[in-house]
């Protein structure tokens, strides 16, 4: 089969490789190659999609700061749905939480004016079934900046702007060899076909060590970590909708509406080998269990389960930029638990490392700046 050659090949369908692709479809032809046959069949589309100040270090803070005006006013024709909701995000305490709790209104407050302490009270009138009062939760911050994103209209949208200007997106094809020479990167894939590019993005997801080891790269010791999430119906006649995403201050459970039920996670963190992650029995029993430790709900019956992988380097800052050891080698990876809310970012900032445009101000102003994204701070 003849080799197909493109300016960019970027490995992965998901957030990442996609919001990545559409930028760099400006600067050149762009070929995606996704292993599944569904686009965001992993990460990307397993999600609690929101987005908000409660998570991360200043640096996941500023690159979701930097992201929130392309969920909110995107390109036109980018979308025929809205791609976020306004939703508010309520952060719960115990008494042993306070500190916690105290710490994070401080960290979300250098990036937005939007947090307000709640009292017992208000926490009442958010979500009328938070289990409140001694031994239970006491204390509440509300950041009302929230937003609820619409990750399938997002990657829907970059996929367009891929394929009209001109790129290629390749379903169902996993990239099982590469190597480099004559100055391009040479793929091969499952069917035996081939593509090559003096540029290779490399947004596997939990699979990108791996990855880059096909390539003879030096990892980046990602570390893929379960996590779990449950569907339960409300009481019957119980309007939930208009409830916020509540999370508790030390990360131990959170729950948000969808569609008129509540999804709700224990926050689990459980290393994990790249895969198609299901969710184990003990952390479905751990999820419901919180929610009612922490609610008045009873938890009769669990609705939806699943489970996705969120992959983390060593210091949880997601990474982008060439890698050290290798020419045309692009890092896109590590993005945790904020690989959505952050995509805008991470995607202005790879369009601009690999095309050798300026980083963007308004990153550097925001505290985010190249020492903090590089890999090379991962290599030593
Ligand atoms: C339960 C859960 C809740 C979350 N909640 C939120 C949230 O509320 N807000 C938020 O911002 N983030 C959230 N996240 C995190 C977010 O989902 C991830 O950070 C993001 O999806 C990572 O995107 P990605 O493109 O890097 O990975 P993926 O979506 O996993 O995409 C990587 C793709 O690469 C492909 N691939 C791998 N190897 C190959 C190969 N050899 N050849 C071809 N293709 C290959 C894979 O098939 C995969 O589709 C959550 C994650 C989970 C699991």
């Amino acid at each position: 089969m003849a080799m197909q050659c493109a300016d960019f090949l970027v490995i992965g369908g998901g957030i990442a490789g996609l919001s990545a692709a559409a930028r760099l479809t400006l600067s050149g032809n762009v070929t995606v190659i996704e292993a599944e046959t569904a686009l965001g069949y992993h990460s990307s589309g397993r999600s609690a999609t929101f987005c908000h100040y409660g998570i991360g270090n200043a640096t996941v803070r500023g690159l979701t700061s930097f992201s929130r005006a392309f969920f909110q006013e995107p390109p036109a024709g980018f979308s025929d749905y809205p791609l976020a909701k306004s939703k508010s995000a309520l952060f719960i305490a115990t008494e042993a939480m306070l500190p916690t709790l105290a710490e994070l209104a401080t960290s979300m407050r250098r990036f937005t004016d939007t947090i307000s302490e709640v009292d017992e009270a208000g926490m009442l009138e958010l979500v009328p079934v938070l289990r409140t009062g001694q031994d239970a939760i006491i204390a509440g911050v509300v950041d009302s900046s929230g937003l609820k994103l619409d990750t399938d209209a997002l990657m829907q949208g970059y996929a367009r702007i891929v394929r009209r200007g001109g790129g290629t997106i390749i379903n169902g094809q996993r990239v099982g060899g590469i190597h480099r020479s004559d100055g391009l990167w040479q793929v091969t894939t499952a069917d035996g076909s081939s593509h090559a590019a003096p540029i290779l993005v490399n947004a596997a997801g939990a699979w990108a060590d791996q990855l880059a080891a096909l390539a003879g790269v030096r990892p980046l010791g990602l570390e893929p970590k379960r996590r779990t999430m449950i569907v339960i119906d409300p009481p019957a006649g119980m309007a939930v909708n208009d409830w916020p995403f509540t999370k508790t201050a030390t990360d131990d459970f959170y729950m948000l509406p969808d569609s008129g039920r509540l999804m709700a996670s224990p926050v689990d963190e459980v290393p994990s080998e790249p895969c198609d992650a299901q969710p184990e029995e003990y952390d479905l029993a751990l999820a419901a269990w919180q929610a009612e430790q922490y609610t008045t709900l009873p938890v009769v019956r669990i609705a939806h389960r699943w489970a996705g992988l969120r992959s983390f380097v060593a210091d949880r800052v997601p990474t982008a930029g060439f890698a050290p050891d290798a020419p045309g080698f692009f890092w896109l990876a590590g993005q945790g638990g904020y690989g959505i809310q952050t995509a805008p970012a991470m995607a202005a900032i790879s369009a601009a490392l690999i095309t050798g445009g300026d980083w963007p101000k308004e990153l550097t102003a925001l505290g985010v700046t190249p020492a903090k994204i590089l890999p090379d701070r991962l290599l030593g």
